[in-house]
């Protein structure tokens, strides 16, 4: 077996994998608002993630595998959506989540093991983890203070703050642009809880009718289901601060313990042909609007095609040589597959997922007519050859000429071109072409096919 080797963002090292029990090996990503449809940078980590599930249930066993990514079900963005749309928070985001899920299984990735929303871990039973206990635990370790309303988290109460980010809480505090509230003891302090204004969402503390700070939800979500300290934790790049910095802040504070996972991974970001992906530049591109003119398992494979590290420019060309890859990957690996994926592709996502890689030992493995290896390999990556062919089939135009006419017409050029008949011969072939039906002459005779 390859060892697996992971970029680490908390060491800034590529490391040998170690999972902390090999019959269980947990993840966590941080999953989308669901405010609006997803766009194609939030497809980003979830088809780089996807890769790495499918490569620790290689590696490890697929029920050996926890892989969990949550719905932010609460947020200020969801409230005014709700309020513009005119409809309930909760129909709002059910809906909401609903697409993302409908999007994300046509891109072809697997379903998490759990999809916590936020909303259903803030209370919970008297011995089940949850956001207030959580809060509670912080205030009494001495890591939290309650102040005017509002709970927030003591940024000089713990030495490490700023591991992650790798700013020291000097530098970050010089620099703190945020408008800073009277009631916070240090600039860098962020929000646990927080009161609920009249018509928000609102749920009964200790400290009163509020909801939680945004950070919170990942601490109580990743530790009621995956454990206090676990392996992996994925995400955008710009999750690393504040964020992730603080969801390790709230965990290793509240547990005690100096780890939350043992290897941070984060995705580059996505542009649109070269641009930052924006409203206002008209280039905001949903993964709905994707899926309405490609297959998801091209956009998947597009997606793929840079390092998960690296920027990645999402373009037309990118998606035209994915789908034409795919379509011959697929008539190379027509057949019975292998069971397993072929070692060497295994090797390439064992480096840090190294997906160029990958692609260029697929296209090896076809080049030397590993039929059986091919198609195994397709198989765990979960390309699927016939959601390509009904693409392909359904893009193809109508014939506007019955078939038994074009053969006829064919067969009379043919004719004409054994009288010598150009004029005619041609004559047949530009009728043909005003039906949208291109004839080609070649050695082995005259074949047509319909223009694109
Ligand atoms: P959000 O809903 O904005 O919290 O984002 C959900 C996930 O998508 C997070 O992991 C973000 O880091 C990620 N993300 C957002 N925009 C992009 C982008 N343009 N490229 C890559 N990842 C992104
Ligand atoms: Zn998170």
């Amino acid at each position: 077996m390859s060892a697996l080797k992971i970029y680490n963002s908390l060491t800034r090292t590529k490391d040998d994998f170690a999972p902390i029990d090999p019959t269980n090996v947990r993840m966590y990503v941080c999953g989308p608002t669901v405010y609006d449809r997803a766009h194609i940078g939030n497809a980003r980590p979830v088809i780089v993630f996807d890769l790495m599930y499918r490569l620790l249930r290689h590696l490890y066993g697929a029920e050996h595998v926890t892989y969990v990514r949550n719905v932010t079900d609460v947020d200020d963005k969801i409230n005014a959506r709700a309020a513009e749309r005119g409809i309930s928070i909760r129909a709002l985001t059910e809906d909401t989540a609903r697409g993302f899920r409908e999007d994300v299984a046509e891109l072809g990735t697997l379903r998490p093991s759990h999809e916590p929303r936020a909303t259903e871990f803030i209370c919970r039973g008297a011995d089940e983890l949850d956001m207030v206990k959580l809060v509670e635990r912080l205030i009494a370790r001495g890591h939290a203070y309650e102040a005017d309303g509002h709970v927030l988290f003591d940024v000089a109460s713990m030495p490490a703050y700023g591991r992650l980010a790798r700013r020291s809480l000097d530098e970050m505090e010089a620099g703190a642009r945020v408008e800073v509230a009277s009631y916070k003891k240090g600039p860098m302090d962020f929000v646990l809880w927080k009161p609920s204004k009249e018509g928000e969402p609102a749920w009964t503390s200790p400290w009163g009718q509020g909801r939680p700070g945004w950070h919170l939800e990942c601490s109580a979500m990743s530790a009621a289901l995956l454990g206090e300290t676990f392996d992996i934790h994925g995400g955008g790049i710009d999750l690393i601060f504040p964020h992730h910095e603080n969801e390790i802040a709230q965990s290793t504070c509240c547990f005690g313990r100096d780890t939350m996972a043992n290897v941070w991974m984060h995705n580059g970001f996505l542009q649109v042909e070269g641009e930052k992906m924006s409203k206002s530049l008209g280039n905001f591109v949903t993964i709905r609007e994707v899926l309405a003119d490609w297959p998801g398992d091209v956009a998947r494979l597009a997606m793929l095609s840079a390092h998960y590290r690296q920027p990645i420019n999402w373009t037309l060309k990118g998606l035209q040589e994915a789908e034409r890859t795919l379509a011959q990957w697929f008539d190379a690996a027509a057949g019975e597959a292998d069971p397993r994926p072929a070692e060497t592709v295994v090797e390439a996502l064992s480096d840090d997922l190294n997906t160029p890689k990958m692609i260029a030992e697929i296209h090896r493995l076809k080049s030397e007519g590993r039929r059986k290896p091919l198609a195994g390999t397709l198989a765990f990556l979960g390309f699927r050859p016939d959601v390509l062919a009904d693409w392909q089939a359904a893009k193809a135009p109508e014939l506007s000429v019955p078939q038994e006419e074009i053969e006829r017409l064919v067969d009379a050029r043919l004719e004409a071109r054994r009288e010598r008949n150009w004029a005619e011969a041609d004559r047949i072939r530009d009728e043909l072409l005003a039906k949208g039906v291109v004839l080609k002459d070649g050695a082995g005779g005259t074949t047509w096919e319909v223009a694109r």
